[in-house]
């Protein structure tokens, strides 16, 4: 699985993104509308980038990192000498996942972060392709992100991986067109991130952005005040950037340098 986690991660992304793509057509939540097969090359367009990107950084993405830093025995895991521990892996996934609602919420509030976020949530519709499509620059400040803290705590290259396979297959099911029913929606709200609940915050208005940031846990948006239950709003995306123009590959890669408003 160290061999190339970057290709396994794929896979499983491809299998996960098609499968969530098939429900949407029995599932759905809000009508499709026949943009969307002007989105999706845009929205792959934009992942095919990053991973480009990463792979040029890192052959092997941040697990790379924890394999390097893991050998030099960095970070505090291993300076408690807890590195190996079966609840270490564990604590690793639940922090990460508190380190990347962190990041989230940074890029909603730092402003040279949100120009390059603004472009996930400038998407008109939301569905599984939606996960896809955040700006490369975005992609590789994650990397860096989450890089300095597996040198900060050493999580180990596995945790690494699975939450990172974690963290893309909750992406596309919380994006995904899908409409769960009432019962099991609310009881898996009460865990994990339902595409319900995210929907809010690709909401048209602005507060309701700054709501329901998690992604794979729902508790961090419940413990620390950023839940919204449901949208007062129908429309998805932001005011401005709506045009076809606008929302295609390459405006969408410019996009962080364009004015808003
Ligand atoms: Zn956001």
């Amino acid at each position: 699985m160290l061999q190339d986690p970057l290709r396994l991660r794929f896979a499983i992304f491809f299998v996960v993104l098609l499968f969530f793509i098939g429900l949407e057509f029995f599932l759905s939540d809000r009508k499709k509308s026949a943009k969307r097969f002007a989105r999706w090359p845009a929205n792959l367009g934009m992942s095919f980038v990053s991973s480009f990107l990463i792979r040029a950084l890192s052959p092997l993405g941040v697990a790379g990192v924890a394999v390097w830093a893991n050998e030099k025995s960095l970070g505090l895991f291993h300076f408690l000498d807890i590195a190996s521990h079966p609840a270490i892996f564990l604590a690793s996934l639940v922090m990460l996942d508190l380190l990347i609602y962190a990041q989230h919420v940074l890029t909603h509030h730092v402003a040279f972060l949100w120009r390059l976020h603004r472009v996930h949530h400038s998407d008109l519709e939301l569905d599984a392709t939606s996960a896809l499509r955040f700006h490369p620059l975005e992609i590789v400040f994650s990397f860096f992100y989450k890089s300095l803290f597996v040198l900060i705590f050493g999580f180990s290259a596995t945790s690494v991986i699975v939450f990172e396979i974690l963290l893309n297959g909750f992406a596309i099911f919380n994006h995904s067109n899908l409409h769960l029913p009432g019962k099991l929606e609310k009881i898996l709200r009460y865990f994990i991130v339902t595409p319900q609940m995210h929907v809010v915050h690709h909401s048209i208005a602005e507060n309701e952005q700054k709501k329901n940031y998690g992604f794979c846990f729902s508790f961090w948006d419940r413990w620390l005040n950023t839940y919204l239950q449901r949208s007062e709003e129908k429309d998805i995306g932001l005011k401005d950037f709506r045009s076809d123009k606008e929302q295609s590959f390459w405006e969408l890669l410019i996009q962080p340098i364009k004015k808003q408003g």
